[in-house]
């Protein structure tokens, strides 16, 4: 069999723009689209990381049929060379963390100790899933008929799409990749448009592990043309993505009319509730981390702080001073806490929130302005809102920006239920120091993730990840839960007589 190699031609440079071009890659080899898009750097607007080729529907088509072809032998083939394959990939990751970290944080904006953790996660989550497809298991069980046995076993479930956003440009596209490879699927991976640096890098490295050619593809370009096209073709048979609910809605509805399994993480607006026994230093730290690293460009980020009365006033006073701290800036630069918004429509989407708040009638304690630095960037004061309502478009819709709002209530029992007063249901997180209060919060706050006196924000990659309401649909992805959703269950009856 075919076996990818490293084509010099995928780096080429475009002798006018003196600029690296970046190829699809498609059946193993790197292919030009009908275009190419710059890649720009959110820090410094002068810096171009590169150019990425942009496809079209012909390159969807192309790479279904090279998946569909790969599928038969990666499906049945040997699973100590797919963990090999996993394990070599997951380790040149890990050796490479800090230049990759730092191609990250230069394309996407978030800080180069971000970089580098994320790009660190994306690693270890290859490694777990080298392990992981070793461990696939089934049942045997009795019939209900003499002398018949029952099988269960799990299949892959064939052409996988990978659709990912641009705010985790590495670990998003390694989170759905690796266990699709993992179980026997074959992928193509389309990466969020404004970031394919580090999803190309991904391609890359995947494209040297061993694995066959067309079991891997990666297609780059508009969600509108890559996107569409992979969820509308009959060849693929299951579309995980991760994004805006208005896109993940649209493509629901696609994958049903198609017949195709579908697997959906869209956005938040969690709560981070503190309550009166809180520890407030612990309190005011991860609230501020919550709501404002990785410039609140978290799905799980918190972006309603709800505070009981008794500890709201020392609250809003110790995160001001707090947030008097942050140093925004360029996102390589050493020193930078908070890095740049990721893109102008972003920045601008941020800002009109900020008038939106002040026209509800919220205060705006602190930030919320736009920032001139040394290079041209999105550069954004985190903000805060103070006496803020539930009812508020600021406490209702995601903004997705290092804007948070605090919501004061009386106590425990209206604490919790603001906190599930939303269509979102990420995550959700408790400061307090109440055994009470956070095994109750724990059983009945309506998230998928809960967090006690820990941030709401930051997930281990051994476990499952997801939520429920407006924020997910299908089964859960990542750690051994992400089986459910890339395999199928095949029940299997025998009468050895
Ligand atoms: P988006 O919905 O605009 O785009 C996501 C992906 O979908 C991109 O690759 C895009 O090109 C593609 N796309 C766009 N239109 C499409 C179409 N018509 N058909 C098929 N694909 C299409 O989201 P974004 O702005 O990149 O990311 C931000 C959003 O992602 C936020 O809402 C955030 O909460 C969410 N998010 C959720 C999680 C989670 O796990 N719940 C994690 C990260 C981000």
């Amino acid at each position: 069999m075919k076996t990818l190699q490293r084509d010099s031609l995928n780096e080429r440079k475009d002798s006018s723009m003196k600029t690296l071009q970046h190829d699809n890659l498609i059946a193993g080899e790197w292919k030009k689209g009908a275009s190419y898009s710059p890649n720009i750097n959110p820090s410094n607007l002068a810096d171009v990381v590169a150019e990425y080729t942009q496809g079209d529907a012909g390159d969807v088509d192309a790479a279904v049929a090279a998946a569909t072809a790969a599928f038969p032998a990666w499906a049945t083939g040997s699973i100590q060379a797919r963990s090999d394959a996993l394990d070599k990939i997951g380790t040149e990751i890990l050796a490479r963390r800090d230049e990759l970290g730092t191609l990250l944080s230069r394309e996407e904006g978030k800080t180069k100790p971000e970089g580098i953790g994320e790009v660190t996660r994306a690693g270890q989550i290859f490694k777990f899933f080298a392990g992981e497809c070793l461990r696939l298991s089934g049942e045997l069980l009795p019939s209900v008929r003499p002398g018949i046995s029952v099988e269960i076993t799990r299949e892959p479930v064939g052409v996988v799409g990978l659709i990912t956003p641009w705010n985790f440009p590495m670990a998003i596209p390694a989170w759905k990749s690796a266990p699709a490879l993992a179980f026997g699927n074959c992928v193509i991976l389309k990466p969020a448009d404004i970031v394919p640096a580090s999803a190309w890098a991904l391609a890359e490295i995947i494209s040297r592990s061993g694995i066959p050619a067309g079991v891997f593809n990666l297609v780059m370009g508009r969600g509108s043309v890559i996107g569409d096209a992979m969820v509308r073709h009959a060849g693929v048979h299951a579309i995980s993505f991760t994004g805006s609910v208005g896109v993940g809605q649209r493509i629901a509805e696609a994958c049903v009319q198609g017949h195709k399994k579908v697997q959906l993480e869209m956005g938040g607006k969690n709560p981070q509730v503190v309550l009166d026994d809180a520890d407030l230093g612990k309190a005011v730290e991860l609230s501020v981390q919550s709501a404002f690293y990785a410039t609140g460009q978290r799905c799980t980020a918190a972006s309603r702080l709800i505070v009981t009365e008794g500890i709201y006033s020392k609250f809003i006073d110790a995160v001001e001073r707090r947030m008097a701290k942050l140093t925004v800036g360029d996102a390589l630069a050493q020193g930078t806490d908070i890095g740049p918004v990721s893109s102008q429509s972003q920045l601008e989407q941020d800002l009109s929130y900020i008038e939106i708040g002040q026209r509800e009638g919220a205060t705006l304690a602190v930030g919320g302005e736009r920032l001139t630095r040394a290079t041209e960037g999105f550069f954004m004061a985190p903000a805060l809102f103070s006496e803020s309502s539930a009812s508020m478009r600021i406490n209702r819709e995601e903004i997705f920006g290092p804007v948070a709002s605090v919501i004061r209530v009386k106590d425990y029992d209206e604490a919790l239920a603001t906190a599930n007063d939303t269509a979102f249901g990420l995550s959700a997180g408790i400061a307090t120091t109440s055994l009470k209060h956070a095994t109750h919060f724990k059983r009945h706050c309506q998230a998928g993730m809960v967090m006690v006196n820990l941030p709401t924000a930051g997930v281990d990659y051994h476990v499952p990840f997801g939520g429920r309401k407006g924020s997910s649909y299908g089964p859960r992805e990542q750690g051994r839960y992400a089986q459910e959703f890339f395999t199928t269950v095949k029940t299997a009856y025998t009468d050895p007589n």
